[in-house]
């Protein structure tokens, strides 16, 4: 089943029984507790809180998702994208648990020909908190679930905030099996990988405080009325429908792949590394493509530096590809086309889009270049010295002063014989990192999703961006 077969089949499921169909908000969140919109959710947030009375009492949507946490998974798991579609249906003080888990249930398991997704009920395992006698109730004796394929997992896995004060709550998510393939059987509490989340059910009803980080979560009370909210990643169930081993290799990904493989001439399949370089490239340039939609440009903070990071990924693992020179207009023009099909703005923006991608694309290569000359005169003076180790200073100058990756001046050294203090280039970065630290404690500033931009920092050695520590679509 298709990618918009899918959209299609959940909105007309959700709005046959009653709830109101609301298309996607753009990926800049309204809220200025988030950058960008990790979760179905966030357009409902005030009416969860009750700050705005809801105008329906139930709805649905497929959501653009992008989840900056996750980009460290994106390509060596099967099942993390740093852009992705969330569906989700919702109430507001309308139907509750046992509402939420009959629909989930029908629509997953009821035939295609009956309009469901037509998955196999023994595949199906559920997950629910670890206190939530009624939810495991509902599914074992309303359901039928046998008592063996429900699990009871923890605040990590089922208790659902975003990582920010807002609404929460305890959930269930469902999980599919598929199959030894996979890995070692007993569920989704053993193996995340051949146990796939597909959909989360958040029964929210309590009301998070801002606390003093992710460890803690004050629950502040209970919400003016028992609400839900799920989420099923669409690329999940697409890959279980397409029958494929991952989310990026489902259609809407695929071609971006295939097209990667035509720039570089590397075969999907050929290793496992480029492997990982293709699945990168493909998510990056659509959450690229996808960012530049919403209004996006790159720069060196907030939700620009997201974008820049994430294109200057995916423009570098090309290069490792093999790929010399420019490679973003024929990436993007495959990206526009697929998800312009469903995002039809972006084919009416496509020109804009690229001018702004090609842009940075030009200012990216100019720095690699620039880089590149510098690294090749400290290899040439270490060596000629009669090293062997490049200083850790010389790497963090290229990565402080030109932007110079430093997994990429781990490589080029590596194919000149030449090693590199990493843990002098730690220390440095480090100690940078703190004075980054004490400067944004000065400033105050924060925001739920921008944790991981450290880590890309640090893995691609830029520090442009500094200070924020939270994380989002934390808890699930
Ligand atoms: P996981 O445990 O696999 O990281 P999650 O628990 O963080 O997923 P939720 O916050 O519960 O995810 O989000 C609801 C649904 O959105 C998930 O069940 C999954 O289907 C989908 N989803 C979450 N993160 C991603 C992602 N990075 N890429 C693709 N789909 C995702
Ligand atoms: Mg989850
Ligand atoms: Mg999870
Ligand atoms: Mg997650």
């Amino acid at each position: 089943m298709e990618s918009a077969e899918i959209r299609r089949r959940w909105l007309r499921f959700f709005e046959e029984r009653g709830h109101t169909v609301v298309p996607s908000a753009s990926l800049i969140a309204d809220d200025p507790t988030l950058l960008l919109v990790p979760a179905g959710m966030v357009p409902f947030k005030p009416y969860f809180l009750g700050e705005v009375k809801p105008p329906f009492p139930r709805a649905t949507s497929v959501q653009k998702c992008v989840r900056t946490p996750d980009i460290e998974e994106v390509g060596k798991t099967t099942r993390h994208g740093t852009f992705f579609q969330m569906c989700g249906n919702f109430s507001f003080g309308d139907y509750f648990k046992e509402g939420a888990i009959k629909y989930a249930w029908e629509l997953l398991t009821s035939s295609v020909a009956d309009g469901g997704y037509g998955l196999d009920p023994e595949r199906l395992w559920v997950t629910v908190y670890l206190d939530d006698d009624e939810a495991e109730q509902i599914w074992r004796d309303v359901i039928g679930v046998p008592a063996e394929r429900i699990q009871r997992l923890g605040k990590k896995d089922n208790f659902w905030s975003m990582g920010v004060p807002g609404p929460c709550g305890p959930c269930s998510e469902i999980n599919y099996d598929r199959g030894p393939e996979f890995g070692v059987e007993g569920g989704p509490a053993v193996n995340d990988e051949r146990y796939v989340e597909i959909w989360n059910l958040v029964f929210m009803q309590y009301e998070r405080g801002a606390g003093d980080g992710k460890e803690d979560f004050p629950i502040l009370g209970d919400l003016p009325a028992k609400n839900i909210d799920t989420g099923l990643g669409l690329e999940r169930l697409a890959m279980i429908l397409q029958d494929v081993r991952n989310m990026y290799e489902t259609d809407t990904l695929r071609v971006v792949i295939d097209k990667a493989t035509e720039l570089t001439g590397v075969h999907y399949g050929a290793a496992h590394a480029s492997d990982v370089s293709l699945r990168v490239v493909a998510d990056h340039m659509r959450t690229s493509a996808m960012l530049i939609g919403d209004g996006v440009t790159p720069g060196n903070e907030g939700r620009g530096y997201v974008l820049r990071r994430i294109m200057r990924r995916a423009i570098r693992n090309m290069r490792i590809l093999g790929a010399t020179g420019p490679v973003v207009e024929q990436l993007l023009d495959v990206v526009i086309t697929t998800m312009g099909q469903q995002y039809p703005e972006l084919v009416t923006d496509r020109k804009r889009i690229e001018t702004v991608a090609l842009a940075e694309e030009a200012t990216f290569l100019k720095t690699l270049r620039a880089g590149t000359n510098i690294l090749d005169t400290a290899i040439t003076e270490t060596r000629s010295g009669g090293g062997t180790v490049l200083s850790g200073q010389n790497a963090f100058q290229l990565h402080d002063t030109y932007g110079f990756p430093i997994d990429l001046t781990l490589e080029i050294a590596a194919e000149q014989g030449v090693s590199v203090d990493e843990d002098g280039f730690r220390r440095l970065m480090k100690e940078q990192r703190d004075r980054a630290k004490a400067d944004a404690k000065a400033k105050k500033t924060g925001h739920a999703d921008v944790h991981a931009y450290r880590s890309i920092a640090d893995s691609s050695g830029e520090t442009e961006f500094t200070g924020y520590t939270s994380n989002a679509g934390e808890a699930s």
